[in-house]
C-alpha cells in the first residue's frame, strides 16, 4: 500500500476540479467496467466517464485497431483534410448508422466535444431559419459554452457564464408540472401561434429525451412525438441532443428511434468516439447544410485516432442489434432491482430507459450520501438532478450481468447504510 499523494491536486490543479472530491483515491489504470487506483483497489465503474465509456474502459478490439493506426504512423491531427481513416467512418455511419434506419443526414464534424456540438447545431439552426430564439426544456443540459449554456436549466452552471444568457425560452419538460397542471402542449401551442404571446417565433426545438444531467428525466415516447409534430406543423426544426443517451444508452443507437421521430439535427459526442477520445458530430437534414466552407471550425475537429475508434466501434457493435437487446435486458435487471429497494426503503423511487437509471431521493441530501458510502465500497455513482437528489447509474453497455449484480449489491448496501441510519 502506497499512501496517496494528493498534494499536488490542492497545490496547482484549480478549484474547479469535481470529480476528484467526490471520489478521493489516485486513478491509474482501467479495463473492461473497472478502474484501479495507485493502491491497487478496484472499483466498479456505474458513471463510465459521463456517458463517453459505453463500450467499456480501454476496449479490446478498438484497442488493437487505434495501436494499429499509431503504429504505421496514421495521421493523429487533420484538421477537416480528408483521411483514409474519416473516409472509412463517414461510409460506416452511411452503412450501418443512416442506411438501415432510413435516415438521411449529412455529417459535420465540429470541435470534439458535446458542447461545440450543440452550438454548432444552434448556430445552424438560426442561420437556416434567419430566426434568433431557442426553446429549450427546463432541467436541460447543453454544455458548459455560453449558446449552450443558455439553453441550459442548472442554476449554479447558468450563474458562472458571467453575462446574460439570452435568445432561450424554456418550456415545461415532460412531467414538469405537477398533476393536474395544464397539459405543457397547449400552453406551447398556444403561445407560439398567438403572434403577441411575447415569445418570438423559434428558430428550433433543443431536447433531450433523456435528461441524464437534469435528473433522468424521461420523455415519453408520446410527449416526443407530439413535440416533433409541433415543430413540424410550424416549421420550427426540432434538434435532439443525443450526446448523452445516443451510442445505445438507451438500447437503440440514437435515443429517439423508439419514438419513431426523424429529428432535423442531432447531436452526438461522449460515446461516438468509442474508446473515450473526444469526438463529436452534427448530423442534418441534407437542406439545413446551408455552412459556408469554414464557417464553423475549429483546430481539433480532425481527431483522426478517434475516427479509427468511432468507425470500429460501429461496425463492432452496430452491425447486429446485441448491444442494443443487451442494453433493454440488462436494464430490465437494474429496474427489477431498483424496484426492489424503493418497495424497501421509504423516500425512494425509480425512473430509466435501456441502461440510464435513477434512484430519486425525497430527502435530496442522501443521493450524496449513498454515493460515497458506494465509494467507500469500490462503485463509483454519481448524483444528478437540480438539488443532486437522485443517483444516476450509468454503467458500460458492455458490462457484465454479473458485474451489473455485484455493482447493484453495493448501491443495495450503501441505500442500507444511509436510509436506515436516518431512522
Ligand atoms: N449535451 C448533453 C445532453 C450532455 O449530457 C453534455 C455533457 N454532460 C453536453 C451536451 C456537453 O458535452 P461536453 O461536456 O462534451 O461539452
Amino acid at each position: 500500500m502506497t499512501t496517496l499523494d494528493m498534494n499536488i491536486f490542492d497545490e496547482i490543479e484549480s478549484n474547479v476540479r469535481g470529480y476528484c472530491r467526490a471520489w478521493p483515491t489516485v486513478f491509474d489504470t482501467a479495463s473492461g467496467s473497472w478502474l484501479r487506483d495507485e493502491d491497487g483497489r478496484d472499483y466498479l465503474d456505474f458513471f463510465a466517464g459521463a456517458g463517453a465509456l459505453n463500450y467499456g474502459h480501454n476496449n479490446p478490439v478498438l484497442k488493437q485497431a487505434l495501436v494499429d493506426y499509431v503504429m504505421r504512423d496514421g495521421i493523429t491531427h487533420g484538421l477537416d483534410m480528408s483521411t483514409v481513416a474519416k473516409r472509412r467512418l463517414l461510409e460506416t455511419i452511411q452503412t450501418t448508422l443512416l442506411e438501415p434506419r432510413d435516415l438521411d443526414y449529412k455529417v459535420q464534424f465540429p470541435g470534439p466535444t458535446g458542447a461545440n456540438a450543440v452550438e454548432a447545431a444552434l448556430k445552424l439552426a438560426r442561420k437556416v431559419t434567419g430566426r434568433t430564439t431557442i426553446l429549450n426544456f427546463t432541467n436541460a443540459f447543453h454544455g458548459m459554452t455560453l449558446g449552450a449554456l443558455a439553453v441550459t436549466g442548472n442554476a449554479a452552471k447558468r450563474a458562472g457564464a458571467g453575462v446574460p444568457l439570452l435568445h432561450a425560452t424554456p418550456m415545461p419538460f415532460d412531467g414538469y408540472l405537477p398533476e393536474g397542471g395544464d397539459d405543457p402542449f397547449v400552453w406551447m401551442e398556444t403561445i407560439l401561434d398567438d403572434a403577441s404571446s411575447g415569445v418570438d417565433k423559434p428558430a428550433a426545438v433543443i431536447v433531450e429525451t433523456v435528461q441524464g444531467e437534469g435528473g433522468v428525466n424521461i420523455a415519453s415516447v408520446e410527449w416526443l412525438r407530439s413535440l416533433a409534430q409541433l415543430c413540424a406543423d410550424r416549421e420550427i426544426l426540432l434538434i435532439v441532443d443525443d450526446v448523452q443517451m445516443g451510442c445505445g444508452r438507451t438500447g437503440p443507437f440514437f435515443s429517439f428511434e423508439a419514438a419513431d421521430i426523424t429529428p432535423d439535427i442531432v447531436t452526438l459526442s461522449k460515446s461516438i468516439g468509442g474508446y473515450g477520445l473526444p469526438m463529436a458530430l452534427v448530423l442534418m437534414k441534407p437542406e439545413l447544410d446551408q455552412w459556408a466552407p469554414g464557417e464553423h471550425n475549429g483546430t481539433f475537429r480532425g481527431n483522426n485516432p478517434a475516427f479509427v475508434t468511432a468507425q470500429v466501434a460501429l461496425e463492432h457493435y452496430w452491425s447486429d442489434t446485441l448491444l442494443s437487446t443487451g442494453t433493454l435486458a440488462k436494464g430490465e435487471l437494474v429496474h427489477r432491482n431498483l424496484s426492489k429497494l424503493t418497495e424497501s426503503f421509504q423516500g425512494l423511487s425509480t425512473r430509466g430507459r435501456g441502461l440510464v437509471h435513477g434512484l430519486v431521493f425525497d430527502e435530496p441530501s442522501q443521493a450524496g450520501k449513498v454515493c460515497q458510502a458506494a465509494f467507500e465500497r469500490g462503485l463509483l455513482t454519481e448524483t444528478s438532478g437540480a438539488s443532486d437528489e437522485v443517483v444516476k447509474l450509468l454503467p458500460p453497455l458492455t458490462i457484465t450481468s454479473a458485474e451489473l449484480e455485484h455493482g447493484l449489491g453495493i448501491l443495495a448496501e450503501s441505500v442500507g447504510v444511509v436510509c436506515e441510519g436516518a431512522h
